[in-house]
């Protein structure tokens, strides 16, 4: 039956910075369809860990900081030793520095590269060697925005982040689609979390931004359960490359 393809039953889904926003919404998303929850934060992530609590299925809460490559193998190792494999990947966590380009500095261009496109590929790169090594279907998420396809203002770094992040995307898709590993991304558009408040909070901006959204409203981070379920699932086998905008129609006005 097909929303049997749905279900996440006896699936592992490492989710990357989900103590709040958007991967929190994804890793309730994923619990709820029965996948097994890695929860990676830098800190503790109490507030996901109760929400996980009350699904009720088996969740592992790991701590890395993601502003360097150097915590992956170490990171990799902790998962496979709690919940001794990993089928689905979300590469979630993400930073934004807002400055004019004229005087962007080199310090908020390389933390938000490391974090944003640097960790991304290398972190994917060593899931995707492990379901090789296991010769089973993986599942590889990346978590693009609506700067993968535009240029934003006063954020050099993060739209250069986020078009690097759509662009190995496709590039990861192509190269390990044939070891049934699908890599495909979501582009939020704009969602009401900490990455956004201070947009939400300038009145002129939030005004006019709300005005061009053609559903009326900011997202939510329930509004990718759907979308992340359907691409961590049986249900997209034959999906590759593929960067969904979740956009409440941004991008098609
Ligand atoms: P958020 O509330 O600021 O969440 C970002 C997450 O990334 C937090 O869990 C944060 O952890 C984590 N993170 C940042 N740096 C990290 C590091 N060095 N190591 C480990 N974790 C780290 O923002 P959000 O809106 O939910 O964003 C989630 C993703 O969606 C990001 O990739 C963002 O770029 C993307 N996105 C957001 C929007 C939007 O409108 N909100 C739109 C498009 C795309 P801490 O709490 O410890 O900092």
């Amino acid at each position: 039956m097909i929303l049997d393809n749905f279900k996440l039953n006896g699936k592992v889904a490492m989710v990357t910075g989900c103590n709040t926003g958007l991967g929190q919404g994804m890793a309730l998303g994923l619990a709820e369809a029965g996948a097994t929850i890695v929860a990676v934060n830098r800190d503790n992530a109490e507030d996901t860990e109760k929400k996980l609590k009350e699904i009720g299925n088996p969740y592992f809460m790991l701590k890395a900081d993601l502003s360097s490559i150097d915590v992956i193998p170490n990171l990799v190792q902790e998962a496979l030793a709690s919940a001794s494999k990993i089928d689905i990947l979300v590469n979630n966590a993400g930073i934004i520095r807002r400055d004019d380009s004229l005087v962007f500095s080199e310090k908020d261009w390389d933390d938000v590269m490391n974090v944003n496109s640097k960790v991304l590929f290398f972190l994917s790169q060593a899931v995707a060697n492990h379901y090789i090594a296991r010769k089973v279907r993986g599942k590889i998420i990346n978590i693009c925005s609506m700067l993968s396809f535009q240029g934003g203002i006063r954020v050099p770094s993060y739209t250069a982040s986020k078009s690097a992040a759509a662009g190995l995307t496709r590039l990861m898709a192509n190269e390990w689609a044939q070891y049934n590993i699908n890599v495909n991304a979501i582009a939020p558009g704009y969602m009401d979390t900490d990455n956004t408040a201070p947009i939400m909070a300038d009145p002129e901006r939030a005004k006019a931004i709300l005005s061009r959204i053609p559903a009326g409203s900011w997202g939510l981070a329930s509004d990718l359960q759907g979308p992340i379920v359907f691409l961590a699932s049986d249900a997209s086998n034959y999906l590759h490359g593929a960067i969904i905008p979740v956009d409440g129609g941004w991008l098609a006005r």
